[in-house]
């Protein structure tokens, strides 16, 4: 029996799921994770949280995660400047399925998502899950946003979401805050500003603007990059208390174990130490971004812990030499271009070898 023969969904039917290949290779570049592992205080004090709340494992979580959401509120506040309490704040497994309850409240069928591709590969697929129609926007031919044409198209077209990724996975470049203001006013629905890499950016987050726009605006982030905690699986979102109400709607009862729960709140204590790393990579990334250049490939100006680059005939051929080098990057399908995650100083440096070889 294959798929095919299931009572699938028509609209799901010849779709492909989310699959960047997990392989075991050398130097792993593919899924823009933080290359350096949780240090030893780290570990050892998500294992005690962890012990703790072992022990009450025959109870439900705390259904609506508030101490969580209280930390993710402080660490947010700190970091941006903008005050936020527990109630702007909302937490799920990943930020995948924050978006997910985001399109199961604002989107569904009868109503329309629209992002600036190429983008995120996963904001289509949760639309087509939810059945939430897509709407694709292209992005200028250098891949950054023409905010301005972007709040006409918005106007025109009316969706009632639209995603803006910042800094844009797989490309790199962020927005402006101030250039969102725009886009923001034209969109009669949700905005969802995508800032899964903020931490690696020096433009300011979007947070700021939520004072302005608490009907319109979200603000995605997660713990899986910068955080070095994608294992752990816990993103959030910022906006209004009352869209946090609207996804209480629709997200699963105890969605958020108590495991998850008890090892980012471990996690959040040692924020300081671990987004140490934020400001090497930042560097690293930069190196990466001048020697690739220097080799002649073409490189797209990056903002995050990753950088697009090409331009090749056959980018899947070029992929494929990069790992039987050893080195796993990822084909985004972005035409031509490859995006390699930046790693340690190690890894780049297999990195840049490989390179090297393959050429373009
Ligand atoms: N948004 C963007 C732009 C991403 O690149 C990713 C991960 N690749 C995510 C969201 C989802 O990450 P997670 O579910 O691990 O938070």
């Amino acid at each position: 029996m294959e798929l095919a023969d299931l009572p699938l969904r028509e609209d799901l039917r010849g779709r492909t799921p989310y699959g960047a290949p997990q392989l075991e290779v050398p130097v792993r570049l593919n899924t823009n994770e933080n290359p350096y592992p949780p240090s030893d205080e780290l570990v050892a004090d998500v294992v005690a949280e962890v012990a703790e709340v072992a022990a009450e494992l025959h109870r439900y979580p705390d259904r609506d995660a508030v101490a969580l959401r209280e930390d993710l509120a402080a660490y947010l506040s700190d970091s941006t400047g903008v005050p936020l309490t527990g109630a702007n704040l909302w937490a799920a497994n990943g930020s995948n399925e924050i978006l997910q309850q985001i399109l199961q409240a604002f989107g569904g069928p009868g109503r329309t998502a629209l992002g600036f591709e190429p983008s995120y590969s996963m904001h289509p697929i949760i639309a087509a899950g939810t059945r939430t129609e897509w709407a694709p926007t292209p992005r200028r031919a250098d891949f950054s946003l023409d905010t301005d044409k972007a709040a006409e198209i918005v106007a025109d077209r009316r969706p009632d979401v639209v995603f803006v990724t910042s800094p844009n996975n797989p490309t790199g470049q962020s927005v402006p805050t101030e250039d969102l203001r725009g886009l923001v006013e034209a969109a009669p629905g949700m905005v969802v500003v995508d800032e899964a890499y903020a931490e690696f950016s020096s433009r300011p987050s979007a947070v700021h603007l939520l004072a302005d726009y608490p009907d319109k605006l979200i603000v995605s982030r997660t713990m899986s990059k910068a955080f070095a905690f994608a294992g752990g699986r816990l993103g959030y979102l910022a906006a209004a208390p009352a869209v946090v109400d609207a996804l209480q709607l629709v997200r699963l009862p105890y969605h958020l174990s108590a495991l998850t729960q008890a090892a980012a709140r471990a996690s959040l204590r040692h924020a300081a130490e671990t987004l140490g790393s934020v400001a090497k990579l930042a560097a690293e990334r930069d190196r990466v971004a001048e020697a690739l250049g220097g080799m002649g490939f073409d490189v797209v100006p990056s903002d995050a812990n990753f950088v697009l680059f090409g331009w090749f005939e056959d980018a899947r051929a070029t992929w494929r030499s990069y790992l039987e080098r050893g080195v796993l990057i990822r084909d985004v399908g972005v035409a031509g271009h490859l995006r390699v995650t930046v790693g340690t100083p190690e890894e780049n440096d297999a990195f840049l070898a490989a390179s090297k070889e393959v050429g373009r």
